[in-house]
């Protein structure tokens, strides 16, 4: 007998299970909003063309197969900080926050996790909103920190639990950490305004809580990176115990390519190189050092101005995709018959809408429709474009009427 024989089988990933029951579906007019991946119009995965001429550049231009130091490419972390931080940012120029390069945001997290759990005291909580997205549980549970969750989303008007954030964020004991999504938030779509971010900065540095802003989402959200990043730089100004995980997963459509960032926000260069040497004894034994080739475009693009100034157009227009693609949906449904409340979709933000259909509900979009969804009730706008809007509102209606 092999030790094998009592490997017992595993759960399928909540979501990555979804998507594949979708590609073993025959059904001609199923539907896939699941998995947060941008489509275009037609229903096809995208690369930017800003992308496609960086790596062309890189090819024309021989770049080697060398490896890449511990934490990255130097070149590629610094601007991708600054895209995150901002050029002026003090902080970034005199050389206080310290940043490396991940494998992507799943990544940065799990190096932050890491290093959370061997620099805080044992047993400190790691508070994640609810809901969050679902990587976030096991990524802190699996660093060794003990998980909770912060009040976020109010389930019967699909919007901010304001009063019940604030009241989670002053019971924490302090010195806890707060996971918290830098902008278009997953799985809600539900960010605070400008005001409910200032009240939250102010309660998490009374209490001397630390964050974790995880941003995937820059520019992608409203098609402006400069906006996106707001709550970011609201936060490194307000001198915040910080540390940041970055992704151009989404805004960079560069998913597979596992691209990404950590920083942390330091008191002095001293300090920064102490962090940074930690960090390095965190990631060698783990994968050695990243790959290269994603870091090697996101570095292309925001390095040449011309290339620079088209990405930015072409994020936006995802973002305008995706908007179009809420008033749609929502128009559809309202066409469809249905008078429920729908103002939540067009007033969400970012990849996806926090629907507020049951469990149940999902499951008969499944099984009926052949439109597959979490059963959380949130839907990939992704998705959905002209040529299927009409089948999923009415799909809608019908399971929520
Ligand atoms: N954080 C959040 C909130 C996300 O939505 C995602 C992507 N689903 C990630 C992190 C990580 O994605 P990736 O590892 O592909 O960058």
């Amino acid at each position: 007998a092999s030790y094998l024989d009592s490997v017992p089988l595993g759960p399928p990933d909540a979501i990555l299970g979804l998507a594949q029951n979708f590609r073993e579906c025959a059904a001609a007019e199923k539907v896939n909003l699941v998995v947060g991946a941008y489509r275009d119009g037609e229903g096809n995965p995208f690369v930017l063309p800003s992308v496609r001429e960086a790596e062309s550049r890189l090819l024309a231009r021989g770049e080697t197969k060398e490896y890449a130091p511990i934490t990255g490419s130097p070149s590629f972390v610094q601007r991708a900080l600054a895209f995150a931080y901002g050029e002026e940012c003090e902080a970034l120029t005199s050389g206080r926050i310290v940043g490396v390069q991940t494998l992507s945001g799943t990544g940065a997290c799990r190096i932050a996790g890491e290093f959370f759990a061997r620099f805080l005291p044992k047993g400190t909580t790691i508070y994640v909103s609810d809901p969050t997205w679902g990587n976030h549980i096991p990524i802190m549970e699996l660093s060794g920190l003990t998980v909770k969750r912060y009040r976020y989303l109010d389930r019967s008007t699909n919007s901010l639990d304001f009063d019940g954030y604030m009241s989670d964020i002053e019971q924490a004991p302090a010195g806890s950490i707060f996971l918290i999504h830098a902008c278009a938030h997953n799985p809600t779509g539900v960010d605070p305004t400008t005001d409910q971010w200032d009240s939250i900065s102010k309660a998490i540095l009374a209490k001397g809580h630390h964050v974790l802003m995880d941003c995937a989402y820059q520019g992608f959200a409203s098609g402006d990176a400069e906006f996106d990043a707001g709550a970011i730089r609201r936060f490194v100004a307000d001198g915040h115990s910080m540390i940041l995980a970055q992704s151009f997963a989404k805004n960079f459509g560069l998913y597979g390519e596992r691209v990404g960032t950590l920083s942390v926000l330091t008191a002095s260069k001293e300090e920064a190189a102490r962090v940074l040497s930690q960090l390095k004894l965190i990631i060698r034994p783990m994968y050695s050092s990243p790959p290269i080739h994603g870091a090697l475009i996101v570095n292309e693009v925001l390095g040449d101005e011309k290339l620079r100034s088209q990405y930015y157009d072409e994020c936006a227009g995802m973002a305008e995709r995706i908007l179009q693609m809420r008033a749609l949906l929502k128009s559809e449904l309202i066409k469809a018959g249905s008078t429920h409340q729908w103002d939540h979709i067009t007033d969400q933000i970012g990849m996806f809408a926090f629907t507020g259909m049951s469990a149940d509900m999902c499951d008969a979009l499944t099984k009926d429709y052949k439109i597959f969804l979490t059963r959380d009730g949130r839907v990939s706008m992704a998705g959905i474009n002209h040529a299927n809007v009409a089948y999923i509102a009415k799909a809608i209606h019908a399971v929520t009427d």
